[in-house]
């Protein structure tokens, strides 16, 4: 359940993202100005959007209908994407793909012109987990990457990645929530799903998640799993505490 409101409520828009506004700002100016990079280095605490602004920036780019910066999430590209079908947006995880055939073979992919979108979009999570060879041949297409082509760098380690690498790329700094942010998006989530839970609830939950929006989010789940639909103060302590003993096993 945890995962399922994660994403259930995961922005699909510019418009959606709560926090991070000088990025979004950035990045919708670029799609607006026709000015779009070609490598982007998200790097930031976990849960505090990274894979999401890259996904939501993938359609931005892409969109047959954009309204503005944003997409249109209606059009065929904006649905693929949505939907984890298109054919032109890579995810890749670098934690299970460290080595230098993977790059290889990804420089080999990058060559293919997209087969429907405007762009192919390669996102690599966790890009400092890349061995060093892997970083080598990574570097070689970011020197001269293909017209067609947009990277996406994820990554919460900053200090592993190459200093070669940082510097072909746009960098953003993704900084942790303000418990103002969390709790806006906890209280929508919690009116959405019909459920009643005290101010002084909801702080708890958004000062435990220490400025991350998924694990904020995933407490919220675990609290919501009561059953209750008026969730009191004293159990959302009672769930922090029996969870930060867990933590501690
Ligand atoms: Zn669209």
């Amino acid at each position: 359940m945890a995962t399922a409101l994660y994403r259930k409520y995961r922005p699909l828009t510019f418009s959606d993202v709560i926090g991070q506004g000088h990025i979004v700002q950035t990045l919708s100016n670029a799609i607006l100005n026709n000015r779009v990079g070609h490598a982007y280095l998200f790097t930031g605490p976990r849960g505090t959007g990274k894979t999401t602004m890259a996904r939501i920036f993938a359609r931005a780019v892409n969109c047959q209908n954009p309204k503005g910066a944003d997409p249109c999430l209606e059009c065929d590209v904006c649905k693929n994407i949505t939907q984890g079908m298109s054919l032109d947006i890579f995810e890749i995880d670098a934690a299970s793909n460290t080595g230098v055939d993977n790059i290889r073979e990804l420089r080999e992919n990058v060559k293919f012109p997209p087969s429907q979108a405007k762009f192919k979009v390669y996102i690599i999570d966790e890009v400092h987990m890349l061995s060093t060879g892997a970083f080598n041949a990574l570097l070689k297409t970011l020197e001269e990457p293909p017209a067609h082509v947009i990277f996406i760098l994820a990554t919460t380690e900053i200090h592993k990645v190459p200093e070669t690498i940082i510097s072909r790329c746009q960098r953003y700094d993704f900084t942790r929530l303000s418990l103002e942010h969390i709790i806006e998006k906890l209280s929508t989530i919690a009116k959405n799903e019909n459920v009643s839970i005290e101010k002084n609830a909801l702080e708890m939950i958004a000062i435990a998640s220490e400025g991350g929006m998924r694990d904020a989010e995933s407490l919220l789940s675990q609290v919501m799993a009561l059953e209750d639909k008026k969730i009191t103060a004293k159990e959302v302590e009672e769930i922090l505490g029996t969870t930060q003993r867990q933590s501690l096993e």
